[in-house]
């Protein structure tokens, strides 16, 4: 696992002005290494390097030669995700275009301690003396490594931006006791917390629209480049939003998950299938955006939270998940017209009635191997308390949740 922390160090103009000297020089060395991979249809770093080596080291005499390997490997990177994107179709020049320069550093370019970061210049070395911000010591302090690699980028008025990588091992998945799933919805995730049914409200589709609205009114009649225009869009902060509650979800069913040493049920979601499920949204670009948002962005910060702190997850079918009925096997009918809970179905057998994502979790815990016996007919099947984003936003624990849900119900 690997966690990138940002720091930003004021230097003064000497140290400045050797770095950005490296930085000059790498930028060529970089531009000549993407070159020669395009002109021999490689990506390799091995050969990038093997190629251009000797003629760079002869062009830049008292550069540290370390810089040229660095320079290959970011070639060979910039080069393989290009690849990536053109075979995606997503990429929109012919070849890979070098305009930001982010200096690669390895362990000969660089040394780290906590008094002072020192990186190798064409003049010896520089030193560099950060104030770690608080998310550093976060990570130092909780058993992740600062890793050999580093990067610089430098800004205006002096100013060196240092990307630290830290890495930690990942700790061996446990055997489950139980299982906890997890269904994902365009405006709400489900959750299964001691066999009961929770709704917690992400309410995606809805911000996702909503921001979607400011947007065009924002932009109405001018154009993107307007300075002022695009202050206003960067003002809404849309994408952090949604990754601050995609991650705050992820945290409270992983901690679930890791207390009662559990499983966590995902559906395995085909790339890019559930677009029925958002099959009012007429714009196909915004229905994308939805989906990615509430349900791949979604699974994917739960998979790797869940692989972070070593909790077990299970992928299974998602095949008729919300229309099968877990205690009959037979169909669910939701009522075409909707009514007043277009979410709740009957069974055909048994008649009871369900609700689309309660009916889903239990589907998931099957599908996991859960053999306990399903409740029939409870009042939790066909209609889950729901909690608003804004509480379980604050939330402690999903168990917290459904305390305060139980004396809510029993002061009632
Ligand atoms: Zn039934």
């Amino acid at each position: 696992m690997e966690r990138t922390v940002k720091l930003r160090v004021k230097v003064d103009y000497e140290t400045y002005r050797k770095l950005k000297e490296v930085e000059e020089e790498y930028r060529g060395i970089l531009a000549n290494a993407i070159e020669y991979g395009l002109r021999n249809n490689t990506t390799s770093f091995t050969k990038i390097k093997a190629g251009i080596y000797k003629a760079e080291r002869e062009k830049h005499k008292d550069i540290p030669s370390h810089y040229i390997y660095t320079a290959c490997e970011d070639a060979s990177e910039r080069l393989s995700s290009f690849e990536k994107m053109k075979r995606k179709g997503r990429a929109y020049s012919d070849r890979p275009e070098v305009r930001r320069v982010t200096v690669h550093l390895d362990d000969h370019l660089w040394k780290f301690s906590l008094d002072r970061i020192s990186i190798s210049t064409k003049r010896g070395r520089v030193s560099l003396s950060p104030i770690f911000p608080k998310i550093f010591w976060r990570y130092y302090n909780n058993g992740w490594r600062v890793a050999s690699e580093a990067r610089f980028k430098l800004l205006k008025g002096n100013v060196v931006e240092l990307y630290i990588v830290f890495k930690k091992d990942e700790p061996k998945p446990y055997e489950p006791k139980a299982f906890i799933p997890v269904d994902l919805n365009e405006n709400s995730v489900s959750v299964l917390v001691d066999g009961k049914p929770i709704l917690l409200e992400t309410n995606t589709k809805k911000i996702t629209l909503g921001y979607e609205y400011k947007r065009k009114w924002i932009t109405a009649g001018k154009s993107t480049k307007d300075r002022d225009t695009r202050r206003k869009l960067r003002k809404l902060r849309e994408r952090d939003k949604k990754v601050d509650i995609r991650r705050k979800l992820a945290k409270l069913v992983v901690m679930e998950a890791l207390e009662s040493r559990s499983a966590i049920v995902l559906e395995d979601l085909p790339k890019r299938a559930p677009e029925h499920m958002i099959k009012d949204v007429r714009d196909s670009q915004l229905r994308l955006r939805i989906y990615r948002s509430a349900f791949s962005s979604t699974k994917n910060a739960i998979m790797e939270k869940a692989k972070e702190f070593g909790v077990p997850i299970i992928l299974v079918d998602p095949a008729y998940t919300s229309s099968t009925c877990p205690v009959h096997g037979s169909k669910i009918i939701y009522r075409p017209d909707g009514g007043s809970a277009p979410r709740v179905g009957v069974c055909v057998v048994g008649k009871e009635r369900w609700h689309r994502d309660v009916v889903s979790l239990y589907n998931l815990m099957r599908r996991a191997g859960d053999v306990s016996p399903m409740p029939l007919g409870s009042k939790e099947s066909h209609d889950p308390p729901t909690v608003k984003l804004g509480r379980w936003l604050r939330a402690k624990s999903l168990h917290q949740i459904m305390i305060e849900d139980k004396m809510i119900e029993m002061m009632v």
